[in-house]
């Protein structure tokens, strides 16, 4: 359930977690929304967040419709797979979680000229989506060919806690400031703080706004 106005507090609880950790209101709130109807994409545009992230693109497609005008910025957060690039592709407006090459091509062929992010796995878990970090480079000169802005990267940090996460936004920033990227998408709601600190621009915050999510979509994805 969705209380409107317990959002609007967290929104102000994670604002101040982000100044505490030395961030300014530069630093972009997605809002992720995964698990949740569109009643929570509601809530956090009336909390004065623009931007929202899915993990998940069967329900961001069949949710994405039943929000109301003025809808958010939309960022797909989730593992991509490419035959699921054409239904999301008429909603997305910032995809954070290209990870190759083939995946890129099809977003360019269904949203010529995206704006992405390329995901990294900093922390080096094969089950994790990303690609490794010695193939960034690679990846950005790959798909700015195929006509896409790279905005940045994105990672998901190790689990357990801001300590076990930090050396991975660590080498997060210095791949992007290698490349010149501007952004840097990283920090949820265990270790925003510590993503912050290494210089996030943007974190993806579920639970501290919504609370925890039900059925399937508990685990971070
Ligand atoms: C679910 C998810 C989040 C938000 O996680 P919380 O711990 O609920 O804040 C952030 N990023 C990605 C990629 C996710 O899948």
């Amino acid at each position: 359930m969705i209380d409107p106005a317990a959002v609007v507090l967290h929104v102000a609880d994670v604002r101040r977690r982000i100044e505490a950790a030395g961030g300014d209101d530069r630093v972009r709130l997605v809002a992720v929304t995964k698990g949740f109807g569109p009643e929570a994409v509601a809530a956090a545009v009336a909390a004065g967040v623009a931007d929202v992230g899915e993990s998940y693109a069967q329900e961001a497609v069949a949710k994405w419709p039943a929000v109301a005008e003025p809808r958010p910025r939309l960022h797909f957060i989730g593992h991509l797979q490419s035959n699921k690039v054409r239904a999301l592709a008429p909603f997305v407006d910032l995809w954070q979680s290209i990870d190759r090459p083939s995946v890129g091509d099809e977003v360019a062929r269904r949203r010529p000229g995206a704006h992405v992010l390329v995901q990294v796995n900093v922390s080096d878990e094969p089950q994790k989506g990303g690609c490794e970090p010695s193939r960034t480079g690679a990846l950005v000169a790959h798909l700015r060919a195929a006509g896409l802005v790279v905005d940045g990267l994105m990672c998901i940090g190790l689990a357990g806690g801001p300590q076990a996460a930090r050396p991975g936004f660590r080498l997060l920033r210095s791949l992007a400031d290698d490349l010149s990227l501007a952004e840097r998408s990283m920090g949820m709601t265990d270790d925003l703080e510590a993503a912050v600190q290494e210089g996030a621009t943007m974190v993806r915050v579920g639970t501290a706004l919504f609370g925890p999510r039900p059925g399937r979509a508990q685990g971070a994805h």
